[in-house]
């Protein structure tokens, strides 16, 4: 999921463009906006840290570009092109080296094991929008 600070910024074209050089299929796309409850449902596995309400009300604050994407060893892979969540300690030419600001606004989320990347690509998409 490209995050609100990522699009607002101006940065959607460029990391599209670093994911599919990155060896990536696009399987789905979509732009929308997510509601306070739906962001929360999203991140329900960080309601207990303290960044919680803040990551929620900022997820849910404009629009996002959510993908399904396919790779071999996708879910390591995509994190190594995205960067550390703290952009400062992100690696150069990653995307939140190149695109973020900050760790509460890093430009992208990445799915952290095979099995949430399955329940995230269904939250967004259903059969009939992937190709
Ligand atoms: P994401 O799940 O968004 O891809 P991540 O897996 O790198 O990021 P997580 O630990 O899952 O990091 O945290 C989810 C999000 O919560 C982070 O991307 C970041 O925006 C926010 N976050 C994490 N840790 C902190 C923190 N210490 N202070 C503020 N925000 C944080
Ligand atoms: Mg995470």
């Amino acid at each position: 999921m490209i995050k609100p600070d990522g699009v607002a910024n101006g940065h959607t074209g460029a990391i599209l463009e670093d994911i599919i050089k990155g060896g990536f299929k696009i399987i789905a796309l979509k732009y929308t906006r997510l509601s306070k409850e739906i962001a929360g449902q999203f991140y329900a596995v960080h309601s207990e840290r303290p960044f919680y309400t803040d990551l929620v009300n900022f997820m849910s604050s404009g629009p996002i570009v959510a993908a399904i994407l396919e790779k071999d060893n996708a879910v390591e892979d995509f994190r190594t092109l995205i960067g550390a969540t703290d952009p400062s300690k992100a690696d150069a030419g990653t995307i939140r080296n190149k695109y973020a600001k900050s760790i509460d606004a890093n430009a992208i989320h990445g799915s952290d094991s095979d099995e949430n990347a399955q329940i995230e690509g269904s939250f967004f998409f259903t059969a009939f929008e992937r190709f």
